[in-house]
């Protein structure tokens, strides 16, 4: 239960304003801690994790404004709500406080009701910038899922691809790729119907996550094509995965409503073969290649351009 309450930590070198902060807030149903100076409150910091952080300006060792320079810099405290308290009413003053980055200032004495209203307000700017980097997490996941089966998008795979080959330039261990395409697919959709179909690839995904190693990275491309990006694979060891893959393929029906039997033509190729500069486009073509050499010579089965 306690755990739920919102931490505040309330810093300031006088004992008696940090008594008298500290009760006021409890008061109000926090979770107080407090400490004596910017240095005692960083470490206060790391082990309490505030939501709020009501601070003293000046104070020894380590002031105000210093301590709220380093949280605001900092990646895991960057949206801790800081409120400044100071003796120092000017304008002058409570403009370097806040563009310090001190979300808030007040001026000593402060009223009871008046600090607790300011943590409620600071409170709730911190949950609403919490829901915020949660969502924009969420976005930014969903932009680079393929809803039906989970897996990575053309987009997601597009820029991992990029980012392998030209990680291969420099550790120069070979990257391979996989292209696969289900055969006749066209045929499940016309005698199943689309929502078999569908599930059809749903199914083929899991075979696929089944068949990847901690590390590849498996896509679909778009309609029934999918990829997959083996790091640090040469072109034999991803021959062989993607043979397990075929073998699986047509080893069960796949789809749960209504499952049917397919098979899958898959093309290899490596950066071992790749001409420099090592280029992605150049890869994706060559699997793709392989992929129409695999369909041309009979499908079910694995070609290696
Ligand atoms: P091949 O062996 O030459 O690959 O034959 P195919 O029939 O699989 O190839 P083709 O490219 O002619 O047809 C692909 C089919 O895949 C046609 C299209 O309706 C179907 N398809 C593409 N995307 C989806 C999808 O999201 N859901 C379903 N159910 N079908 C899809
Ligand atoms: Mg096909
Ligand atoms: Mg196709």
């Amino acid at each position: 239960m306690s755990e739920n309450r919102p931490r505040v930590l309330v810093v300031d070198d006088d004992s008696l304003s940090r008594r008298i902060l500290t009760q006021v807030l409890a008061s109000a149903g926090y979770e107080v801690e407090s400490a004596v100076d910017g240095q005692d409150a960083l470490g206060k910091i790391r082990s309490h994790r505030p939501d709020v952080v009501v601070t003293d300006w000046q104070m020894p060792r380590m002031d105000g404004l210093t301590l709220c320079r380093i949280l605001k810099g900092t990646e895991e405290t960057r949206f801790t709500h800081v409120l400044m308290l100071s003796t120092r009413g000017e304008t002058e003053a409570k403009v370097t406080g806040l563009e310090t980055g001190a979300d808030d200032y007040l001026v000593k004495p402060v009223e009871p009701i008046e600090l607790k209203a300011r943590v409620r307000v600071g409170l709730r700017l911190q949950r609403a910038l919490f829901d915020l980097a949660a969502k924009n997490e969420i976005l930014e996941k969903l932009a680079l899922t393929d809803p039906l089966t989970g897996l990575a998008n053309h987009r997601a795979f597009q820029e991992a691809l990029e980012a392998e080959v030209a990680r291969v330039g420099r550790h120069g261990r070979p990257a391979s790729l996989l292209f696969l395409d289900l055969d006749h697919f066209k045929a499940v959709n016309d005698s199943h119907g689309h929502a078999v179909g569908d599930e059809v690839l749903a199914g083929f995904s899991r075979v696929l996550r089944r068949g990847c190693r901690k590390g590849d990275l498996a896509a679909r491309f778009g309609g029934e094509e999918f990829s997959i990006l083996l790091p640090t694979t040469g072109r034999f060891p991803a021959s062989l995965v993607a043979e397990r893959i075929r073998k699986a393929t047509e080893a069960l029906p796949l789809g749960r409503m209504h499952p049917v039997q397919v098979t899958v033509s898959i093309g290899v190729a490596s950066t071992e073969e790749l001409p420099e500069p090592r280029e992605a486009a150049e890869l994706l073509r060559r699997a793709d290649a392989a992929l129409y050499r695999a369909k041309t010579e009979g499908r079910n089965r694995v070609v290696a351009g």
